[in-house]
């Protein structure tokens, strides 16, 4: 009964997914779990919901697609409704903060995250008939998670009676972490390939690698844009700061101006732009006489040039500094620069004339996931009559995201990834290389339509020896403190033995669990169980899920839970920032006397001064470091960490509403001995006891001694470290942040980092 409008009906036969109809629906209707894998753009997201929709899958219950990214939970759902012919009311999305679904949604799409929360307070998920994760190569935490209680959910509802359907759909990509873990899936899945038309695309890599990767992908578009026959542009940057700058850059070197008619610029430059670089010149449609006899003369030229290079004219440009050609071997891929021509062996002669300053406008559109709704759409309509398509994206439009008509691809090969800190487990968001794999998704992107091109702004080099094949699975790269606590949160009693796609290491997970027993954020709860005894399971704490909120390991979130009830937040920040830098001071304790409870609080006293100071300075931070003993590095490092805590803060624990204050007080004794408290509170398993003089065994040199601590989990003693501020008192009793191992081989000594009386 569906009705489609025949435009899209038209683009739907382009795809051969729909050739499969019938064979991926018998799959589905006889299995209860099935993965979809096929290239990015073979219709898996947009059509395997309307087999299901016209297959009756919707009758009594809902369809569920899960996405990684909101950006395509927005677009997708639009999409499908579009090409159903189905309003937002019954085809529709749920995210964070926003959505459209009502009473009688149909096909709905929703993040990852969502239907996550969705289980927690409906197990059996008796809402839906049928479960699509989409994206599963791109192995989010939650898209693991989701997996793995789907493998228990499914045959749950087998036993109900309502059976339910798991779709996992994905990129081909490591499909065998989901057919070959037969602890996720008893008997593996039966996997179908989506057959797609995918074109060539000519990789080609830079000569050298420069650190300006956006002046770079500057460039290149420029010379795509003003050398190469029509086809849309992708741009891959790393971040929405990055993907505006380039936007407008381009925009203002090839501006659109509305109500001019620019459809005979086109042509023209189709033509002249083909002689010079593009290597299928067949391609090429023209009705203008004019210019067809140009290209017949440019191609005499060309061939007389015996195919070398051609330099094409500078470009004009208005409001901005176009980058000097440095002669560098742009365009040209050093593994294979045969039939490209580079620059540096240019004949000026044979071209210039042609290329004017009427430049033909960039429609220049940016692509990130914040971006509003309204926005992202409009890179899927047909940019004006003239212009040429340019996008620039972040990683967004690497898979879920199918931009129409792009032939060239401009790969930066960085992206931005959350590297976590591993003793505090803070983490930033670090400009990385890409993985071998997202640079291949990335350049599939140019052959949808046709044959195209991919521009690496790397060398073969750096993707050989820097771009690692793949990057793990989130899950298996967050600390293991951080994701026990976070799936307990989840209501995961079992994590140690969780079905994950690909399981982190159960020992350090069952150590997690340990510790975040002693340190009070799990308890034991019996569980009454019908069939079995009694069972214990350890549970999150009210305190647990105060901790949770904080973006640390729970035993610096608790500090700083903690510290939020005695408003010592702004310290607690203070030192938990400078506990993640390693190396602040270098030596001269001597210049941070303190007396009491402040000389008591030890090493991490000592930083939280010495940041303070550092922000109480007239002098340059440098002049001041040096007079001090103070790595001026990792001052910067540390307030760069307190802004991007306290905002991160701000934002997850309600209530709050930090500022970093550049003229914080030095704690007073009272203060300093809350500090204390704070920081056994989360380092309470981290303790060591002085060694006597008593327990020294006969014959030993007792002055080794003078310094040495026993821990609960080593039988060697350990050591204050020499530069401690603690030297000067020795307490009875310690706390440690951690334990390092320093000396020459036959006189390992272990020493411990940043203690507290
Ligand atoms: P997959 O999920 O396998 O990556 P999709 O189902 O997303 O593939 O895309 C299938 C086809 O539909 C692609 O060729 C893509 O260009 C097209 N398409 C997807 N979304 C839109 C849209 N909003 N407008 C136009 N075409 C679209
Ligand atoms: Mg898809």
């Amino acid at each position: 009964q569906v009705k489609r409008d025949p435009k899209v009906q038209v683009a739907r036969l382009k795809l051969p997914i729909l050739g499969e109809e019938q064979r991926v629906m018998e799959l589905i209707n006889e299995n209860e779990f099935v993965i979809v894998a096929g290239e990015t753009g073979s219709g898996k997201t947009t059509q395997i919901p309307q087999f299901l929709y016209e297959a009756g899958y919707t009758e009594n219950k809902m369809i569920a697609v899960t996405e990684p990214r909101r950006v395509a939970t927005v677009a997708m759902s639009a999409r499908v409704g579009y090409e159903l012919g189905l309003s937002s009311k019954e085809v529709s999305y749920l995210m964070r903060f926003e959505g459209n679904v009502t009473k009688d949604t149909k096909i709905k799409f929703m993040t990852d995250g969502v239907l996550l929360k969705e289980i927690q307070s409906d197990f059996l998920l008796s809402k839906y008939s049928v479960v699509i994760i989409d994206e599963a190569h791109e192995r989010s935490m939650y898209t693991d998670i989701l997996l793995g209680l789907l493998s228990r959910i499914v045959p749950l509802r087998r036993k109900r009676g309502c059976p339910l359907r798991l779709i996992i759909m994905s990129a081909t990509l490591r499909v065998e972490d989901f057919t070959e873990n037969t602890r996720l899936f008893k008997v593996p899945p039966p996997v179908i390939e989506i057959q797609s038309r995918q074109f060539p695309v000519t990789v080609h890599f830079n000569k050298h690698t420069y650190s300006d990767y956006l002046k770079e992908a500057f460039k290149k578009t420029v010379k795509i844009h003003t050398r190469l026959p029509e086809g849309g542009i992708l741009i891959f940057v790393t971040g929405q700061q990055e993907v505006n700058y380039l936007v407008r850059k381009l925009r203002a070197s090839f501006p659109y101006h509305k109500g001019v008619d620019y459809s005979s610029l086109i042509n023209k430059k189709v033509n002249v732009v083909d002689t010079s670089l593009d290597s299928e010149p067949d391609d090429i449609e023209s009705d203008d006489d004019e210019v067809e006899k140009e290209m017949k003369r440019i191609r005499k030229a060309r061939k007389k040039a015996k195919r070398k290079t051609i330099k094409l004219p500078k470009i004009s440009l208005d409001d901005f500094d176009m980058p000097e050609d440095d002669g560098q071997p742009d365009l040209v891929s050093d593994a294979d620069s045969e039939g490209h021509l580079s620059d540096s062996d240019a004949d000026e002669s044979t071209l210039t004339p042609i290329v004017k300053s009427s430049q033909q406008p960039l429609w220049v559109l940016p692509l990130y996931s914040m971006l509003s709704t309204a926005k992202q759409g409009r890179v899927f309509e047909t940019p004006p009559a003239g212009t040429r398509l340019c996008v620039v994206s972040t990683d967004v439009a690497e898979t879920s995201l199918t931009i129409p008509s792009i032939k060239y691809v401009v790969d930066t090969g960085k992206k931005k990834m959350r590297i976590y800190d591993h003793v505090t487990g803070a983490s930033a968001w670090r400009v990385v290389w890409t993985s071998q794999a997202s640079a291949e998704q990335r350049s599939g992107r140019a052959g949808r339509t046709g044959p195209g091109h991919v521009y690496r702004l790397y060398s073969s080099a750096v993707y050989q020896h820097e771009c690692v094949p793949q990057y793990k699975p989130d899950l298996c790269t967050r600390p293991v403190d951080h994701l026990m606590l976070t799936l307990k949160c989840m209501g995961i009693d079992k994590v140690v033995n969780f079905p994950y796609p690909t399981a982190p290491d159960r020992m350090q997970l069952r150590l997690a669990e340990k510790r975040l027993e002693v340190l009070g954020i799990l308890e034991k709860v019996e569980m009454r169980n019908r069939r079995k005894d009694d069972e214990e399971v350890l549970k999150v704490t009210p305190l647990g899920k105060a901790v949770s909120a904080f973006p640390l390991l729970p035993r610096y979130g608790k500090m700083l839970a903690l510290s939020h009830q005695y408003t010592l937040l702004p310290y607690a920040i203070t030192i938990v920032s400078a506990l993640t830098v390693p190396e602040v001071m270098s030596g001269k304790t001597d210049s941070w006397p303190a007396t009491g409870n402040m000389l008591l609080l030890g090493d991490p006293g000592v930083l939280l001064r010495a940041v303070g100071a550092c922000d109480h300075s007239t002098e340059a931070l440098s002049v001041f470091c040096a007079k001090y003993g103070l790595r001026e590095k990792a001052i910067i490092e540390i307030r760069k960490l307190r802004k991007q805590l306290a905002s991160e803060i701000n934002l997850s624990v309600s209530g709050v509403n930090l500022v970093v204050d550049p003229k914080l007080q030095p704690p007073d004794d009272k203060q300093a001995k809350l500090l204390r408290q704070l920081l056994l509170s989360g380092l309470g398993d981290q303790v060591a006891r002085k060694i006597s003089m008593a327990e020294v065994k006969e014959g030993e040199d007792k002055r080794k001694y003078k310094y040495a601590y026993r821990c609960s989990d080593l039988d060697e003693p350990v050591f204050i470290h020499s530069e401690s501020i603690l030297r000067k008192v020795i307490p009875e009793w310690v706390i440690y942040q951690e334990l390092y191992e320093t000396g020459p081989d036959d006189r390992k000594k272990m020493i411990m980092r940043n203690i507290t009386a």
